[in-house]
């Protein structure tokens, strides 16, 4: 007897769909052809899924750790009715804002649904924020500063017609190895078409690139300035669009020419050859479908917002936007970040992309729940949510799928604040993280496989993960240990949930609910998946937002009419003054730290560790870095050396790649206490944000090497 299901890969942002089928013998998972994004094929992370599906290491009981200090199983109704009460006593005692959520873009829509739902309009705190601030917050930022609403205005077919795909900040080879593969086909298919990769390092990413721009860490602004610059210089401009369609392109460009207002000025600031740059400003140039791809390089940053924005500006200048094969485009790193948006997983947001502090947007949310309270102001971004945490403001916690002790920055800081903190509830699959460690209680949760819901990938295509494997010990949805609570505090009917269906068709209701002209246009509109049975449900094809009410008609390209979600219906240019990142490289700290992904790993590891063909890619942390600067350090290719910064240190073996450019050093951000004593990055990385978005600057700390 066999089984076979329709599902969607827990990893990248590219949302790749699987075919699983279900034997005596095992689990055998494959590409699945019908699947849009990915048409059949995986990357190695993909193929591997079925070796993660093992039992090692889960956790499968509630637990609460007594006065000894000792985890106890106990019953399900036990935990909740502890934690449903310790946290009214809580917010009772200190009000609402003395507790927070953390939570991820590895949550399903419908969980990060009723989390967003409990929190902010029956708890009335918007303290509720996801690991997804750490990916892509400022892409969210810029998008909402430019166009009014956080819309990703390309798919993925667009990036195989685009004649220039520019990938800016990004290891798109690694990363998204499939939205990778697409576009190195699609330039196998139609050799005009060109690559050019904005990045200081040299990556798998750079091998396909007709043109490589090795640029000074954190000077991206400049380099767009200069562009937006050089395109008006040479009356590459479309004036209908500019005219009828955007605001402020004086402003914006004022800045650019006074910040990088010539090639020279560009590339001297941004440390590139003149020839180079001036090369890839003609080509962008002269090349109308073109499509900048932006990732973590571009995020990442105290300056995210801003990069973000001079890369849009670039695009409404020219026009090139709202046609096939053109537009910016933000590739979001996790399954689901995007699904979390949808919902408000941000605490800046609303669900249904409402805005918070919109009096009009809190009144129809609030109505639509007929909750008791709907918060009213921003709550606590992630950096902010752990500082508040250690500084006692924030007295209870409740992290669901995510390790900050491992993935924040200035990760030690958040042990600390774990530490002393009064209640800290984790949700999780394994029971022993870095973060589970500091657990007063613990909820076992599903994983991949085991769970039922949607999630949301980088073009917005909304895919079903289907469960094919029953739970196992007492894990739960986090949907429905987050009702539990709903329930346990008086609120039965809005949280009276059976099945995830009806969480995603009440989320579907909102986003048609007062998405009128009038009232708070969105291009978030679900309404034609209103009303699935659950057998609709189950059945649900892979579909791209919005789904209007009449599916049968083919929804035009975004921003094709040039109408955008702002009050005048216009796009913004957004003047962009550079800023160099906040720590500069001294004499103690000489190098400067990027840090990211391996081909093979994800995050922090709790899977993807399970699975030795995975493992064999690279198998312990290592630093990367120059060759002579390794000399400089006295360290050596193959020995061991202690990468310091004023944040925390590490050891890992050391690496002279080749790939670096002079003074940076990188350091993969997946190994843990679980698979290398204490090798966490997250300890190692600055805990600056950019002001705009809150989004920390992982690419950019000064650092010390050491022979260890
Ligand atoms: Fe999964 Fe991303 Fe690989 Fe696709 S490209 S199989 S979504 S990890």
């Amino acid at each position: 007897m066999s089984k076979a299901v329709e599902t969607t890969c827990p990893y990248c942002g590219t949302g790749c769909g699987v075919a699983v089928r279900v034997t005596a013998d095992g689990v055998a998972v494959e590409g699945d052809a019908r699947h849009p994004s990915n048409g059949g094929r995986l990357c190695i992370k993909g193929a591997a899924l079925g070796e993660t599906l093992v039992p090692e290491g889960r956790l499968l009981y509630p637990a609460i750790r007594d006065a000894a200090g000792a985890l106890r199983r106990v019953r399900w109704d036990a935990a909740l009715d502890h934690v449903a009460g310790a946290l009214r006593r809580i917010i009772d005692t200190h009000g609402p804002d003395a507790v927070a959520w953390y939570v991820s873009g590895q949550l399903l829509t419908e969980d990060y649904y009723v989390a967003n739902k409990l929190v902010k309009g029956y708890v009335g705190t918007a303290n509720i924020d996801t690991n997804s601030r750490l990916c892509m917050s400022s892409a969210v930022a810029g998008h909402k500063r430019a166009f009014g609403e956080d819309i990703v205005p390309v798919s993925y077919e667009d990036l195989e017609q685009a004649d220039l795909v520019v990938l800016v900040g990004s290891n798109t080879a690694w990363c998204h190895p499939i939205l990778y593969q697409r576009i190195v086909r699609a330039k196998e298919r139609r050799p005009q078409m060109k690559v050019v990769v904005i990045d200081p390092r040299r990556t798998a990413t750079t091998d396909a690139a007709d043109l490589h721009l090795p640029l000074r860490a954190g000077t991206d602004v400049w380099l767009f300035n200069g562009l937006l610059s050089f395109l008006h210089q040479h009356g590459v401009v479309d004036t209908a669009f500019v005219d009828a369609h955007t605001c402020g392109f004086d402003r914006a460009l004022a800045v650019a020419d006074n910040t990088a207002g010539s090639v020279r000025a560009a590339a001297k600031a941004c440390g590139l050859d003149e020839s180079a740059l001036a090369e890839f400003y003609r080509l962008f140039a002269r090349t109308e479908k073109v499509i900048t791809a932006f990732s973590m390089g571009v995020n990442q940053s105290s300056a995210g917002t801003d990069k973000v924005n001079s890369i849009i500006n670039c695009h409404l200048l020219t026009g090139r936007i709202g046609k096939p094969g053109t537009g910016p485009f933000s590739l979001t790193g996790q399954p689901n970040a995007m699904g979390g948006r949808e919902v408000g997983g941000l605490a800046n947001m609303l669900a249904a992309h409402l805005d918070l502090e919109n009096a009009q947007h809190r009144e129809l949310v609030q109505t639509f729940w007929r909750s008791p309270s709907i918060a009213h102001k921003p709550g606590l971004k992630a950096v902010d949510l752990f500082d508040a945490i250690d500084a006692s403001r924030v007295k209870a916690v409740w992290i669901m799928a995510t390790n900050p002790v491992v993935s924040l920055p200035d990760a030690d800081k958040v042990k600390r604040a774990l530490g002393k903190c009064e209640l800290v509830i984790v949700s999780d699959v394994m029971e022993n993280t870095d973060t589970t460690a500091y657990a007063h209680v613990l909820l076992p949760a599903l994983a991949w496989g085991e769970k039922d819901g949607t999630v949301t990938n980088s073009e917005r295509r909304i895919s079903r993960q289907r469960a094919f494997l029953p739970a196992p010990g007492e894990a739960r949805p986090d949907w429905w240990a987050l009702a539990e609570i709903g329930k346990r505090w008086g609120y039965a009917d809005a949280f009276g949930y059976a099945a995830p269906h009806e969480i995603f068709d009440e989320h579907a209701r909102l986003t048609a609910f007062g998405n009128t002209e009038a009232l708070a246009p969105r291009y978030l509109n679900l309404a034609g998946l209103i009303g699935m049975s659950a057998a609709d449900y189950d059945a649900l094809a892979p579909v791209r937002w919005p789904v209007p009410p009449d599916r049968s008609r083919p929804t035009a390209h975004v921003f094709s009419d040039g109408r955008f979600y702002t009050p005048d219906r216009k796009a913004r240019f957004v003047p962009t003054p550079p800023r160099l990142p906040v720590h500069a490289r001294d004499d103690d700290y000489p190098l400067v730290l990027n840090t990211g992904r391996v081909r093979d790993h994800w995050h922090t590891m709790t899977r993807t560790g399970l699975s030795p063909r995975l493992a064999s890619h690279i198998a312990e942390p290592y630093v990367d870095l120059h060759p002579q600067d390794a000399l400089s350090c006295g360290v050596r290719e193959g020995g061991l050396a202690r990468v310091a910064t004023r944040w925390g240190s590490l050891v890992a073996r050391v690496r002279t790649s080749g790939e670096l450019p002079r003074r940076s050093v990188f350091v993969p951000i997946h190994w843990n206490a679980q698979y290398a004593s204490d090798a966490r990055v997250g300890a190692l990385v600055n805990p600056v944000v950019d002001p705009v978005s809150g989004e920390p600057e992982f690419k950019h700390t000064p650092v010390r090497v050491e022979e260890f």
